[in-house]
């Protein structure tokens, strides 16, 4: 079926829609355990880009699984579907003009490779939102820690699946280190020059 699809060449092109913005588009994807602060930050990192007169839109674990991708589970393979739909949208936002932040826990590294290969190496920030089980454990913002040590859900990373540390990421942030505005500060110095365009 695939060979009967060929794309249409559409005229306007995302270089010009970049233009209209007057701003690069690219994709910030933060990844890191639940509870480590990756929504909190990509929050603040969107407010701050918004003041700037930048066009955003934010792609959220619980929003994209509550609609487009509410038929996945948690199991490693629709883990992975999770992550190569919320990479296509990405994808056609980046397209569209848009500055993409992404808060996923996105815990395999092969996903991940995966995302950067799609969108391509120079349009894919990733923040490493480091913060130790023990601390998110002790956060437990949603309580799903609690409920994932009683044996309540299964496939919890951090309590019952892996998560794999990125190796070489954009960005770092060490969230016992670093403040919610300090974090802010080191993610939107690392875009400025990503933003300007010719
Ligand atoms: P995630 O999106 O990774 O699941 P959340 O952003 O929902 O995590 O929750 C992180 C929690 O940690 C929030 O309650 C936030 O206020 C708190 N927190 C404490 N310090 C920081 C920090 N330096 N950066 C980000 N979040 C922090």
């Amino acid at each position: 079926m695939q060979e009967n699809i060929i794309p249409h060449q559409f005229n306007v092109t995302q270089e010009q829609r970049n233009k209209l913005k007057k701003h690069g588009s690219f994709l910030l994807w933060f990844t890191g355990l639940s509870g480590s602060g990756k929504s909190t930050i990509a929050n603040a990192v969107e407010n701050a880009l918004h003041l700037k007169g930048i066009h955003t839109y934010t792609l959220d674990g619980d929003n994209v699984r509550k609609g487009l991708n509410n038929n996945l589970s948690f199991s490693p393979k629709d883990r992975t579907e999770n992550i190569r739909r919320i990479t296509e949208v990405a994808n056609l936002m980046i397209d569209a003009g848009l500055v993409v932040l992404a808060a996923f826990v996105s815990p395999y590294k092969k996903d991940r490779e995966m995302i950067r290969k799609r969108v391509k190496d120079v349009n894919f920030v990733e923040i490493f939102v480091n913060t130790s089980v023990e601390e998110c454990e002790q956060r437990d913002v949603k309580g799903l820690y609690k409920k994932a040590r009683k044996g309540l859900i299964k496939d919890f990373t951090g309590v019952n699946a892996p998560y794999e540390v990125p190796e070489n990421p954009d960005i770092q942030i060490d969230t016992i280190q670093v403040s919610v505005s300090e974090a802010v500060e080191i993610i939107l110095e690392k875009l400025n020059p990503k933003l300007v365009i010719n």
